[in-house]
Parts: structure tokens; sequence; C-alpha cells
């Protein structure tokens, strides 16, 4: 019940006392049920709302944070899908679309495992910084490289 409802239906009440239509004991009890009625109910009803106020704000923050972190950006060859961790590569979200998308990277090139800045990098601008320790498969030579990207395919940029 809203407070201007509650005091016109009070005024009303004193009205009907004043004009014997209504006991004073009756406006009392009235006013001890509807006092024990928020007392009962208000408290609780602050609670949960406050409660589910802040676990839907925890939640919403989670998951954005969840999305943020699995999220790497977005595809470079559909532009469409996300790149996302998909355990053992990094893949499109689009991969089960309707024009499927197969864009993935691999976690480990020559040896040398792949990071998530290594991989932003290369799906926002086709290229990483220098980076340290592949190791050639024939020789076994460490070397250093960037990496880029040409058309959804991973290779070395020596320059
Ligand atoms: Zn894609």
């Amino acid at each position: 019940m809203t407070s201007p409802e509650m005091t016109a239906k009070w005024e009303l009440a004193l009205k009907q006392i004043s004009q014997n239509k209504r006991t004073k004991d009756n406006f009392v009890e009235q006013i001890k049920k509807f006092v024990t009625k928020i007392i009962n109910d208000v408290p609780g009803q602050m609670e949960q709302s406050m409660s589910l106020t802040s676990q839907v704000k925890q939640q919403q923050v989670s998951e954005a944070k969840a999305n943020e972190q699995a999220q790497l950006g977005t595809c470079p060859l559909c532009k469409q899908g996300k790149i996302v961790d998909k355990g053992s590569f990094y893949g499109c979200t689009n991969y089960k679309g309707e024009k499927p998308c197969k864009f993935t990277l691999p976690k480990k090139w020559s040896e040398k495992a792949i990071g998530k800045t290594a991989i932003k990098a290369l799906i926002t601008k086709g290229t990483t910084a220098k980076l340290k320790g592949f190791e050639s498969k024939k020789t076994g030579k460490k070397f250093d490289a960037k990496l880029k990207l040409t058309n959804g395919k991973i290779s070395f940029d020596f320059n």
C-alpha cells in the first residue's frame, strides 16, 4: 500500500470515529495490524530485493569478465565471430553459423607457446611484436621472430 492511500484510509477512519461510525479500538486495532505487517514484511522485502540486486550485479560483472577473458577479439576472417580459447587451440565462435568459419590459431608454433597477447595482436593488427624462443624443427636452433596473419594463415615475419 502506498502512503497517500494509507493516509486517505486513516483520514476516513478518523472521520468515521468522529461520526461514531467506527470505534477507536477498531481504528487502533487496524493501525496495530498495519504496523505489525510493516515490521514483519518490510525488512525481509528490503533484504530480499537488496540481495537479489547485488546477486544480479555480481552475476553480470562475472559474466562480463568471463566473456572478456574468453574473447580475444573479433575474427579477422569472417569479421562476425569472436576468437575464443577452445582448449587446445584458438578458434572462431562462428564455426557453426550459416556460413561456418573455420578460422583457428594454434596455441603452439615452432615449439613456442603463443600467449593471448600475441593472439590478440595477430587478430587485431595482423602481426605480433617480436617473440622470443621459437625453435626450428630442422636444426633445433632457437630464434626470435614476429608472427603475421595472411588470409587467416599464420606465418613468420622476419622483417
Ligand atoms: Zn570467423
